[in-house]
């Protein structure tokens, strides 16, 4: 027998003998061979097994592959691969520098997330440049497309925040295809039980599953999903070297958020639609904004490709900024905090909040007016939603 110093040190054997009913949260930062001759086995295919968490860890892996899963549901898509990271914004970083080099340039639109851009910024520092345009003007696309061969990417969300606007996500994956580009879209707004971009053939999806996909706003992540064997290895490669992976413990709350995630975004959906119908009718509100208005320009494309129309909306008080800030000092039911996607109504005025900073002009350029209020429409009981933005409403 050992002194008790060292049997201090040694971790205890594992006494399961039956499967825990829910993942586990593997505390480790690396994991033990049986053998030499496993250890050999494992080193010469490190992508495949688990040797050190910042490569792999079974949580994370668990619940990468299980959001993989869903947005290959139904698609055609036989090998989906997940990689869970740090944040959504580590998550779109690191498939950029996995997948591009110095000298390649990507397309995108000019309303993405704001840290999307930032990044993509950020990028042209390392020699990624970033062509922001719009992307539905597909002869724009081709002819730039047609002069400048380092065109390799082409990154969307959609529908984007806050005029949720689309893009056509069959149209931009034919368009990538044709053109030799790595199609990547962020659908962190839709979630696979909503829109689910392999189904068009768009290569790589991105998450912030900070949002949606936790739900409950109690943890932050991201995710890179994509298909094959070939690309898991290339973007494993980079992560790993990056260090951008998720910890277990924010992978394991995402995992409890997931399992009510089609119910949670047809109740955010149905509650949404019926607070968008009830804005459209009062008369301290200018405009609405919501998909599923047939006031949208995109009602029609967001009926195409998504299975309903979410649960963001934004609106317009009459009065203008000082009218906005009245409403949400007024509202009661909703946080005013600045994520989305999570079971409880969530405000944001980004005219004093988001883009307090902003120059008014540039603001009002890309849509952000004085009295525009963004909701992510929370799954309470709707008539208590209603009710109190009436109140909060009535000057
Ligand atoms: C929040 C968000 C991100 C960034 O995700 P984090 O988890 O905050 O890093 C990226 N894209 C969209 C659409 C988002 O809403």
């Amino acid at each position: 027998m050992s002194s008790i110093q060292t049997a201090c040190v040694k971790d205890p054997k594992d006494p399961r003998t039956t499967k825990p009913h829910q993942l586990p949260i593997y505390a480790t930062s690396s994991f033990e061979f049986e053998s030499i001759e496993q250890g050999m086995d494992v080193f010469r295919s490190p992508s495949s097994a688990h040797i050190y968490s910042r490569f792999g860890n079974p949580t994370t892996d668990a619940v990468a592959k299980k959001i993989a899963e869903l947005e290959a549901y139904g698609t055609g898509v036989i090998d989906p691969f997940g990689i869970l990271c740090s944040s959504g914004m580590s998550a779109i970083a690191t498939v950029i520098l996995a997948l591009l080099t110095k000298g390649d340039k990507i397309l995108s639109q000019g309303n993405l997330y704001g840290g999307s851009t930032e990044l993509l910024k950020l990028l042209q520092r390392y020699g990624i440049e970033t062509i922001f345009t719009d992307l539905k003007e597909i002869d724009t696309l081709s002819a730039l497309c047609a002069k400048d061969t380092n065109i390799k990417m082409i990154y969307l969300e959609t529908p984007s925040n806050p005029g949720l606007d689309c893009v056509d996500l069959a149209e931009m994956a034919q368009f990538s295809r044709q053109n030799g580009l790595i199609s990547v879209v962020d659908n962190t707004f839709c979630t696979p039980v909503i829109q689910r971009p392999f189904m068009y053939g768009i290569d790589y999806i991105i998450h912030s599953t900070t949002k949606y996909l936790n739900g409950h706003g109690n943890s932050i992540s991201g995710l890179i999903v994509g298909q094959g064997e070939e690309s898991r290895k290339k973007v494993w490669a980079t992560y790993k070297l990056l260090g951008t992976n998720c910890n277990p413990w924010d992978a394991f709350l995402l995992n409890s958020g997931l399992k009510t995630l089609a119910l949670r975004m047809e109740r955010h959906a149905a509650n949404a639609q019926q607070l968008a119908e009830f804005l459209v009718t009062h008369s301290q509100v200018s405009e609405v904004r919501y998909l599923g208005l047939s006031s949208h320009k995109d009602h029609a494309l967001a009926k195409k490709q998504m299975s309903n129309f979410g649960g963001m909306l934004a609106f317009e008080v009459k009065g203008g900024f000082d009218a906005g800030l009245r409403f949400m000092n007024r509202v009661t039911i909703g946080a005013l905090a600045p994520t989305m996607g999570d079971v409880d109504t969530l405000l944001l005025h980004p005219a004093s909040m988001s883009h307090l900073n902003v120059d008014r002009a540039l603001r009002l350029e890309n849509g952000i007016t004085d009295g525009l209020i963004r909701v992510s429409v929370g799954i309470e009981y709707i008539d208590d939603i209603i009710n109190d933005f009436d109140q909060a409403l009535k000057s």
